[in-house]
């Protein structure tokens, strides 16, 4: 008898777990579905847990909850041409003149602290149609937090946005920057600081890899296009046709600081 229930408890729960399992691959692929209609290289699609709330991390450093991208509408598409890679932005952008308050964590060391004001200077620069405010405490528009962030299949994530701005027009928050090499303990902070910070503010503000539609460009590894038709990123024009070089916007940083280049500026300037 103690056998017989020993066994029926065992077998419910191994049941349970394995539809548990199903129900999270077909959910994933379901998301992945969605995510390629939009735009994005699924390649590395996982779920992921993110400043306490369950989602999806897409393109290593972009974290979307389901419902996020279940509501993410295929916006304009890029005609039927295969995508390049070029500048996009998301369908929602950041209302026109507003003042965006960002906060960085006071953990973050002095060095840190300039590569921040680096970065909000870099974008004030511009003369955009929105302007970049240090806040003195969290709860700003944008948070920069540190966190330690897992590596995924060897890549070092360096940092994450929480997605992109909403249909109100506010732009995405938190950032999280890995603490395990821009807070580290020992050792220096590396070059690509105000580079990495600016690149998280660039999605919270809607603005898309501009090489995902082949990662490998930066990133290594093969060559990865999705070819969509019917996608949810919006050209930016007047911005360069092709991979550019040192762009803020690559998906993989090559550690080194890269100011914003001249198709940088130009999606910038044309969004904002
Ligand atoms: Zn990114």
């Amino acid at each position: 008898m103690i056998c017989v229930v020993a066994l029926t408890a065992t077998t419910f729960v191994s049941c349970n777990s394995d539809s548990e399992n199903v129900e999270q691959d077909q959910e994933l692929a379901q998301m992945g579905e969605k995510l390629e209609l939009l735009g994005f290289n699924i390649q590395d699609l996982h779920k992921t847990t993110f400043n306490g709330v369950e989602g999806y991390a897409v393109e290593g450093d972009i974290f979307l909850t389901k419902n996020e991208i279940i509501e993410m509408s295929p916006a304009i598409s890029v005609s039927d041409d295969v995508l390049e890679t070029e500048h996009y932005r998301t369908h929602n952008v950041v209302t026109s003149g507003r003042t965006i308050s960002v906060y960085m964590d006071a953990e973050f060391n002095s060095t840190m602290q300039a590569a921040f004001d680096d970065a909000l200077a870099r974008y004030n620069a511009l003369a955009l149609t929105i302007k970049f405010q240090r806040a003195s405490s969290e709860g700003a528009d944008i948070d920069v937090l540190a966190e330690k962030l897992a590596k995924y299949r060897g890549y070092t994530i360096l940092g994450r946005s929480a997605g992109f701005p909403d249909a109100s027009g506010n732009p995405a928050t938190p950032i999280v920057l890995n603490s395990d090499v821009y807070n580290p303990r020992r050792g220096s902070i590396p070059a690509d600081a105000a580079t990495v910070i600016a690149h998280e503010i660039g999605h919270a503000i809607g603005f898309r890899h501009t090489d995902y539609a082949d990662r490998s460009f930066s990133c290594g590894g093969s060559y990865s296009n999705e070819g969509a038709a019917d996608v949810g990123a919006e050209y930016i024009p007047g911005t360069p046709s092709g991979p550019e070089d040192g762009s803020y916007m690559l998906a993989c940083s090559n550690g080194t600081d890269r100011p914003f280049t001249t198709g940088d500026r130009t999606a910038l300037t044309t969004v904002y």
